[in-house]
């Protein structure tokens, strides 16, 4: 019979506190859980936020890392989903109710009752959750998906967040041939943002603060890359996208952006500021222009954006590290210093 395990894992104990080594308990596994050896973990600037206590009812201790992929250790006898030894990945969410209209429809992240979230969260059980900063996760196999082989386990990782959550309303909003997408903030999203949607056809701009990135945005698959601090960008592509994705982690001149969006565009709010932002109405109206939010995908589209990137040599860029380096990555995305993931070898914890 499966017993709890004890795993070294790293975790911030308290507000904006650094993240120290320390060690969870995993439960044992239950009939349809997975328990997965980690791999890689990827850091999102959202564990930054959390860590920071930057959205409010933050949990601590706190185990932030929703980005993993790992290898499949043991299973429960009723799993038919995984096996031993296979290769698989966690994001965001680890349960949900599966009952109401969303869960049923494959929007998991929409739940009526909210998703179980990876870390930060309460499980159906009535425990806090861990995520991925650590050497182990045990996760219902409804909540595990599959990594392709070619897909690498390092550069996979982002994509359980950062590529989920960019291919997603790139499909709803239907980026593809003859479409116009900008992407604003070239950061972890933002990469795989400029990748996805130019893989899926369209015309791609990053919208970056300055040109400082724009080798790597024209080799990731952007047709142009203009500087945001230049006032020109703004008088030039006046009305030229269908689509701005907006993954940029704090608030900007949203009502500038908007002008940039042709009749019915939409731009997509993937940033998640800290502090609540303000619009000007007007702005919108102009074009019958809209504005839109998109929170990460569900597990069948993130599987299928998995296949996807395996099918079409689509990974993330990164920046491995070890577990003690944590804290100083942290500080460098802060300063937006990253080419574009840091991501743990789960090893080092
Ligand atoms: P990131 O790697 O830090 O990238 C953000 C990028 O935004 C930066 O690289 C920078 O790009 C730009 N930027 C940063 N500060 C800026 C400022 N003050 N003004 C203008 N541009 C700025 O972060 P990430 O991991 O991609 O996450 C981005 C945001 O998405 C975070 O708020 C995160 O919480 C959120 N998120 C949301 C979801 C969801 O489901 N909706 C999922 C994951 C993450 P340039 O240097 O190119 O300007
Ligand atoms: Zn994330
Ligand atoms: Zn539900």
């Amino acid at each position: 019979m499966s017993t709890p395990t004890t795993v070294t894992a790293y975790a911030a104990p308290a507000a904006k506190a650094p993240l120290e080594r320390t060690t969870v308990e995993r439960r044992a596994v239950r009939a349809h859980d997975v328990r997965i050896t980690v791999a890689h973990v990827g850091i999102c600037h959202s564990d930054l936020h959390q860590v920071r206590a930057g959205w409010g009812s933050e949990i601590f201790p706190m185990v932030p890392g929703h980005e993993i992929t790992g290898i499949v250790r043991e299973v429960g006898p009723a799993v038919t989903r995984h096996a031993v030894g296979d290769r698989v990945g966690v994001g965001c969410m680890v349960d949900s109710c599966r009952v109401c209209e969303n869960c049923l429809v494959g929007l998991e992240q929409y739940c009526d009752e909210g998703p179980v979230w990876t870390y930060n969260s309460v499980g159906k059980d009535g425990q806090p959750t861990y995520g991925g900063y650590a050497q182990e996760i045990v996760v219902d196999e409804a909540f595990v998906v599959r990594v392709p082989d070619a897909l690498a386990l390092d550069v996979a990782a982002p994509l359980l967040c950062a590529g989920i959550t960019t291919y997603s309303p790139l499909r709803h909003w239907n980026a593809g041939p003859g479409r116009r997408v900008a992407v604003v903030g070239l950061g972890g999203l933002g990469h795989m943002a400029v990748q996805l949607a130019h893989a899926l056809g369209a015309e791609v701009t990053v919208l970056s603060q300055s040109l400082r990135k724009r080798e790597d945005g024209l080799r990731l698959g952007a047709d142009d890359y203009r500087a945001t601090s230049d006032p020109a960008t703004f008088e030039e592509l006046a009305g030229a996208f269908d689509l701005l994705l907006n993954t940029v982690s704090a608030p900007l001149d949203y009502a500038a952006y908007f002008g940039l969006l042709r009749t019915d565009g939409a731009m997509v709010n993937l940033g998640l500021p800290e502090e609540p932002v303000q619009i000007g109405l007007q702005s919108l109206n102009g074009r019958r222009r809209s504005m839109s939010s998109s929170g990460i995908g569900g597990i069948a589209e993130t599987q299928e954006m998995l296949d996807f990137c395996a099918a079409r040599g689509v990974a993330a860029e990164i920046e491995p590290i070890r577990a003690e380096q944590v804290n100083e990555a942290y500080d460098r995305l802060l300063a937006g210093d990253v080419r574009y993931r840091f991501v743990i070898d789960a090893a080092t914890l």
